[in-house]
């Protein structure tokens, strides 16, 4: 058991209900809200006490994780909603949320004003990683605040990586998601490629997975079936990192991007690609289901 300090857990939604149940596992006193009853009492039914609202859960908190949808949810969270009201002096705030750079310099502004500690902590991982503890969290905020978070972190996540003041930690995520997409959208264009050249998609990977092409979006979750047992594509592309998510943390890098005038060139491309999935199977396949969108435009077997 690492502690009894109370923790208020406040959105217990896919990725913040393993991550609350982690810490009622670490011995935390954990109180978690949501605005969905139902899930709230999930996490109750593995140690964790329910609270109403998010005032009563973090009236007598130690530390107030947020994982919630985007930055309006944090900031209404802790302003229209009366958290930074609510919370006790001297708590620490931990927002995991993805969120926008700039609201996340908002985020510990308010905190800043009130002496609250405060770290922004996004987390790449996916589900599978809250649910085994496994996640890496991407921190910023002062090394002090960092040094806070630290244990809390560790019992959600097996890396932790402090990247510097606010903002730092959700900087890096969209950096590294935006990465990642532009690789996904080659590797799927790689295959679809060797594919039309006559290779299978086996020699392919083989060769890809060992040599300069290597990358997560071919060794991992390469977007074809049958060749890495941990992707997507063995699942129908059911997700995994869902295309939904991905469109929001590349708009997340795109606003970045602007308001920073940096050439991005093939991180707006990828967006414009992602944008072309429809609402629905945005929700419901796996970014590398990019693979699927290429393929279905090649006429098979065409050669010139
Ligand atoms: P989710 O929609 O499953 O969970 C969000 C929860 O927040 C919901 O249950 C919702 O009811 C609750 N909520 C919204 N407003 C609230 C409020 N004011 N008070 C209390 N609860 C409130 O989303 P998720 O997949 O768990 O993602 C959460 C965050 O983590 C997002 O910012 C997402 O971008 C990020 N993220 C998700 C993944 C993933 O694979 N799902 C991976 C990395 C990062």
């Amino acid at each position: 058991m690492s502690s009894t300090q109370k923790i208020a857990f406040i959105g217990v939604g896919h990725m913040g209900g393993p991550m609350a149940i982690n810490l009622v596992k670490a011995g935390y006193d954990v109180v978690a809200y949501d605005l969905s009853a139902e899930l709230v009492a999930g996490i109750v039914a593995e140690g964790a006490t329910a609270a109403t609202s998010g005032v009563e859960a973090v009236a007598d908190a130690d530390v107030i994780i947020t994982m919630l949808p985007g930055g309006k949810y944090v900031l209404d969270a802790y302003r229209e909603q009366g958290l930074l009201d609510a919370a006790k002096p001297g708590a620490l705030l931990i927002d995991s949320s993805t969120i926008d750079v700039f609201e996340a310099r908002e985020f510990h502004e308010l905190a800043d004003g009130r002496g609250f500690a405060a770290v922004d902590a996004p987390v790449s991982g996916g589900v599978v990683g809250a649910e085994a503890g496994t996640l890496t969290f991407m921190v910023g905020g002062s090394a002090e605040d960092f040094a806070r978070a630290t244990p809390i972190l560790e019992a959600m996540g097996k890396r932790l990586v402090h990247c510097g003041d606010a903002g730092s930690g959700q900087a890096a995520k969209l950096c590294n998601n935006m990465l990642l997409a532009i690789s996904m959208v080659g590797t799927a264009e790689a295959f679809a490629l060797a594919k039309q050249l006559g290779l299978s998609d086996q020699a392919f990977f083989d060769v890809a997975s060992t040599s300069s092409g290597q990358c997560w979006s071919v060794s991992v979750n390469a977007p074809v079936p049958g060749v890495v047992a941990t992707s997507a594509a063995n699942n129908d592309y059911k997700p995994g990192f869902a295309v939904a998510l991905m469109q929001k943390d590349l708009r997340l890098a795109q606003a970045a991007a602007d308001a920073t005038h940096t050439n991005n060139e093939l991180g707006k491309h990828a967006l414009e690609i992602y944008e072309r999935f429809s609402d629905e199977l945005a929700r419901t396949k796996d970014f590398g289901a990019v693979y699927q969108m290429i393929t279905d435009n090649l006429p098979t077997g065409a050669t010139r």
